[in-house]
């Protein structure tokens, strides 16, 4: 059985990431999502937030898992038996930082790989943190995100009013 992990921040989860989860399912014959708690960026969701919500808009797909996660990818691949960490490349900008992480990651765990999917056209422009901007300035959204996740971060975003 072969298994990949997905990490991200998924700070809320965007129609691109889910794009890239659905690809992956279907390579894989099983992908865990890993949601990362990161110290350094201040989120607009909490870690269970954005697991519940990666939870919900994948409940169709039956052999992606969501997990919470803290610390290195490696070893969150590894203590799920991941082969491969996945990522996705939307335009050259990704291209270096995702370069530099994945040769980092290898010296670390020479046998998980990292497997880069390219973006779908249609959202190789989207990001979570655009998406948050938008929707600060009270700005539509749904043409970004799953229909619940968009409620959501509409919901949270009518506190900073
Ligand atoms: P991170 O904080 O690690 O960058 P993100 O949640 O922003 O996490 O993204 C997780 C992964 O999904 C990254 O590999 C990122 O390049 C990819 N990704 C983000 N947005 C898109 C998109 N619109 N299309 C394809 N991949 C994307």
């Amino acid at each position: 059985m072969t298994s990949a992990i997905y990490p991200g921040s998924f700070d809320p989860v965007t129609l691109g990431h889910m794009d890239i989860i659905e690809r992956t399912a279907q390579i894989m014959d099983r992908v865990i999502v890993g949601v990362l708690y990161n110290q350094k960026k201040t989120p607009l969701f909490s870690v269970e937030e954005r697991v519940k919500m990666l939870k919900s808009v994948t409940a169709h797909l039956p052999n992606v898992e969501v997990k919470s996660f803290d610390g290195l990818t490696i070893d969150f691949a590894r203590e799920n038996g991941a082969k491969a960490i996945v990522r996705g490349l939307r335009a050259i900008t990704d291209f270096e930082y995702e370069l530099q992480l994945s040769q980092t990651n290898r010296v670390m765990a020479p046998e998980i790989d990292t497997l880069f999917l390219t973006t779908s056209l249609k959202y190789s422009y989207l990001s979570s943190s655009m998406v948050k901007e938008i929707a600060m300035y009270g700005g539509d959204i749904s043409a970004f995100l799953h229909p619940d996740v968009a409620e959501l971060v509409r919901e949270k975003m009518k506190r900073f009013h």
